[in-house]
Parts: structure tokens; sequence; C-alpha cells
């Protein structure tokens, strides 16, 4: 029987590599040949503090082609074997309110925090049936619920491995935080979440983006003025609170998100302080289980609306797709490292700052040459 190599996580910061058996594909689901994995931050937290137990494949920023497909999911889906697809990570039960609405990120059957049986790319064990769960790994299982998104042929394999960061650019920015025409943004962080931020909020048409970042961002820093900020700042070598409001006039902007993914209570008091004098919108990450002397006061006092970043829906999914076949904005200048399969842990740590200064975005291609 044909076996499927798989980089498995088997315990904290451990990758071990493993055969599984290829998948006897039923009547509803597929088989997809995993083309590039996109690796994110949150890849690193898991990595180093696994919250699912048992071996797990991760890799849930998938994009491959189809190679076996049963008459029941190519009708369900709308799919041909041969088409190229992203796989959104979640799994969902396609039956409650929130999958009838396309917010399938919010679906309990795909939530492994308050579900033990969740499905989902990347979080799932790999002692599940059929075992294919996640895209470091030769090829992934696709059920009868899994959510696709077509990706034209025009989009090379490395640009497509950002789509997920590009959909949650579109989902915060657009969708919860507003972001549109004549908006004022500061975006906190030139990783690549924040570089996709401003894309979106550049698409958009807002007019004044400003994108923070530290000593070490020069270079990503120098990117998010080609992607369409107008200013960037580097918090360490000026006070970027007195920048922002140098910048705006002493308005403040409409909206700040959020970027830097752990860099503690800073970024959200300064945003607080950062926003226009009334109804600013402050879109934040979760790093902190607890935020001590948190300005409570101070944001009723301006109004504000704090939004959570929390995952994509279809239609931001769409979206992204739709941008990076697009060829607007050099999106490819993120694209900085690819690694195959057998270097799954040097990746994961090269997006977790260990390796060096320029890493932005990096993917895993399963069949590229180790
Ligand atoms: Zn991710
Ligand atoms: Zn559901």
């Amino acid at each position: 029987m044909e076996q499927v190599l798989a980089a498995v996580r088997t315990g904290p910061g451990t990758t071990e590599f493993r055969e599984y058996p290829m998948p006897d594909v039923p009547d509803d689901g597929a088989l997809l040949r995993v083309e590039v994995a996109g690796i994110c931050g949150t890849d690193v937290k898991m990595y180093a503090r696994p919250a699912i137990p048992g071996p797990v494949i991760m890799g849930h920023e998938n994009v491959g082609v189809i190679v076996v497909a049963g008459s029941a999911f190519r009708e369900r889906q709308g799919v041909a074997e041969g088409d190229r697809v992203f796989v959104e990570h979640y799994v969902p039960c396609r039956r409650c309110e929130w999958c009838h609405l396309g917010e399938y990120r919010h679906c309990e059957a795909t939530d492994w925090r308050t579900n033990p049986d969740a499905r989902r790319y990347g979080y799932t064990s790999a002692e599940h049936p059929y075992h294919l769960w996640g895209g470091f790994a030769g090829y992934l299982f696709l059920p009868w619920n899994a959510v696709l998104h077509k990706v034209p042929a025009t989009v090379p394999a490395e640009l497509a491995g950002i789509v997920t960061p590009m959909s949650n650019g579109i989902e915060w920015a657009l969708f919860d935080a507003g972001v549109g025409y004549d908006s004022t943004v500061l975006i906190q962080g030139p990783g690549q979440q924040g570089l996709a931020q401003t894309v979106a909020c550049k698409q958009a048409g807002a007019s004044l983006i400003i994108v923070t970042g530290t000593g070490r961002d020069a270079a990503r820093l120098a990117l998010a003025r080609r992607l369409g900020a107008d200013h960037v700042i580097d918090v360490q070598a000026a006070d970027p609170l007195a920048r922002v409001l140098d910048i705006t006039g002493g308005k403040g902007v409409d909206v700040v998100l959020d970027c830097t993914s752990g860099a503690g209570v800073a970024p959200v008091l300064l945003g607080v302080e950062a926003l226009k004098r009334r109804g600013g919108t402050l879109l934040v990450q979760g790093e902190m289980a607890a935020f001590p002397d948190f300005p409570l006061k101070r944001l009723t006092e301006k109004a504000i609306t704090v939004r959570s970043a929390r995952g994509h829906s279809y239609r931001a999914c769409e979206l992204a797709v739709a941008q990076l076949a697009s060829g607007r904005f050099p999106l490819e200048l993120l694209t900085t490292h690819t690694y195959g399969l057998r270097d799954v842990d040097r990746a994961i740590r090269a997006v977790g700052g260990g390796l060096d200064d320029d890493v932005i975005h990096v993917s895993v291609l399963p069949w590229a040459a180790a």
C-alpha cells in the first residue's frame, strides 16, 4: 500500500517523520496533493506549547491540487480532479447558524478550544481516521465538509502560501474594523500580518496608513512603504504617540490594528491614545490572559469600539485569492523563505525569529527537493 510521508509534531518543539497509509477516499471525500503550506506566528506558539494532545501534523494554511475526489464530493463542492484550491483550516458542521453565514471560524465543530473532537487542519490528532489532517505532509484528506476556494494557476505557489494572512488582513481591517475610503489607520507590527493589513487598507482606500516596528524591522518597514504605508515609525527611535499625533495634526487615527502578536500591553496602550478623540476602533489580539490596570475608563471616555482578531470568513478568503491573482501589489516581496518537508522544524523556527531578521513569510513546499 502506498504510504504518505508527514512531518509530525510529537511533543513540544519536536518533529518526527512518519508514514501513514494513503487514505481510502470515500465517495464524499477527496485527497489533496499539498503544493504549499504557509506558516504563521500561531505555528510558532503551537509548536513550542502544543494545545492538542497526541501526534499532530501541523500546517493549517494549505493550497494544493485535488488528485482524487469521490462523486458525491465533486457534486457537493463543485470541483473536479485537477482543481487547484486553498483549503480553509476550518472543517465546519455546515448546519449551524455560523456555517450558513460563511463564518466557519465560529462553528463549534471546528473549535478545538471548546470541542475535544473538533476537526481543524493543523490542529487535529493524526490518530483520527484518515490521519492526514495537516499540510506538512504530501497529501491532505478532504472530508465532505472541507471549505475550498479555487486558486488560479497564474498565482505562483509561494504567493498562494500567503492567502491566509491576506484573508485575515481583509477580515480584520475591512470587515471587523471598518477601514474604507479615506480612513486613517495605525498598523502596529510590520510582520506578514501587518503587511497584509497594509495592502488591504490601501486597496480599500485608506487615506493615511502608518506602520510601526522596532529597530530589527528596518527591511520590513521599508517594505511597508512599498506596499502603501504613508509613514513608518521605529518605536525604539521615536516616541510613536508623538509621531502619530504630529502626522495627524493632533487628531489621532480612526482605526488601530495590533499585529504585534505578543508585544505585551504597550501596543494596546498606544492604540487607545493614538485613536481619535471619539469613536475610534481598536482591533486586538488575545495574547495576554490578563491585563492589569487596563484603562477601561479611558476606553469608554473615548467611546472606543474593541474588535477581536479571529480568523477569517469565506468572503474574506475569496477576496484574498482575488487580491493575490490581481498582481496589483508586489506581494511576492513577502515570500522570503521556503523549505522542503524535511525542514519543517527549521521553517517554524525561522518564523519564530531564531534564524535571521530577513524573514517575513515562510512556506513549506512538501514536494520540493530537500
Ligand atoms: Zn496561520
Ligand atoms: Zn457549523
